[in-house]
C-alpha cells in the first residue's frame, strides 16, 4: 500500500515539507479540512507561526479531530517549529495554549528574533556525526518529563525529543535536502 503523508497546510512551511517527503516517493496530502485526516499514514505538523495556526485551526474546525489523531497515537508524527510548540504540554514567553501531546515547556523565540537564526551543528548518537539544524525564530525546549526522550541537543539543550510516535524538532529538516530526521519519520511510516 502506498503511504499518504497527511502535513498541515493551514500556514507556514508546509509545502517545502511536502516536497522533502515527495523527494522519498511519498504521497502527501495537504490537510485543511477534517476529513483530510482520514486514512493516513503519518502526518507533519510543519513550522509557522504557531499562533496563526492555532486560530486557524479553531476556523476550520480542526482542532479536535487532529488532537484526536495526535492522541491515538497511531500515526507517526513529525513536528518541527511552531508545530513542536503546539503540541507542547506548557508555551512560555508568550504563554500560549497548546495541545499537551508532548511533556515539555518550550519558551517561543527562546533563541532570540530573526537575526539570530542559523545553522548549528547538533549533539547525539541518534544522529550521525555532523548533522546540523537550520533554527529560524525556534522554540527553546525548557523541561523534558520522564517519557520524553532527547534525541539531540544544542549547547545543552534538548532540540529533537521523541514521546511514543511523536517527534518534535525546534529546527526546520525540511530546508535541508535528506535530513537524517527526515530519513528516520520515512523509515517509521512503514
Ligand atoms: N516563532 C514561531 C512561533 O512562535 C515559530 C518559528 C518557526 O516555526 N520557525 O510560532
Amino acid at each position: 500500500m502506498r503511504c499518504t503523508v497527511g502535513v498541515l497546510a493551514l500556514q507556514g512551511d508546509f509545502a517545502r515539507h511536502e516536497a522533502a517527503l515527495q523527494h522519498y516517493g511519498l504521497t502527501t496530502r495537504p490537510v485543511r479540512r477534517p476529513e483530510h485526516l482520514r486514512g493516513l499514514s503519518g502526518l507533519v505538523l510543519p513550522g509557522g507561526e504557531s499562533t496563526t495556526m492555532l486560530r486557524l485551526l479553531g476556523v476550520q474546525g480542526l482542532e479536535a479531530p487532529l488532537v484526536d489523531l495526535l492522541r491515538g497515537g497511531r500515526v507517526p508524527v513529525l513536528a518541527t517549529c511552531a508545530g513542536l510548540i503546539l503540541l507542547a504540554r506548557e508555551v512560555r514567553d508568550p504563554a500560549q495554549r497548546s495541545f499537551g501531546v508532548l511533556d515539555i515547556v518550550v519558551a517561543r523565540n527562546g533563541y532570540g528574533r530573526q537575526i539570530a537564526s542559523g545553522t548549528i551543528s547538533l549533539a547525539g548518537d541518534w544522529l550521525p556525526a555532523g548533522t546540523t539544524g537550520i533554527f529560524i525564530r525556534a522554540p527553546r525546549i525548557l523541561a523534558v518529563g520522564p517519557a520524553v526522550e532527547v534525541l539531540a541537543r544544542r549547547d545543552g539543550d534538548p532540540v529533537l525529543v521523541r514521546q511514543g510516535r511523536v517527534l518534535g524538532a525546534c529546527f526546520h529538516p525540511e530546508l535541508e535536502p535528506e535530513h537524517p530526521l527526515l530519513r528516520a519519520f520515512v523509515a517509521d511510516l512503514a
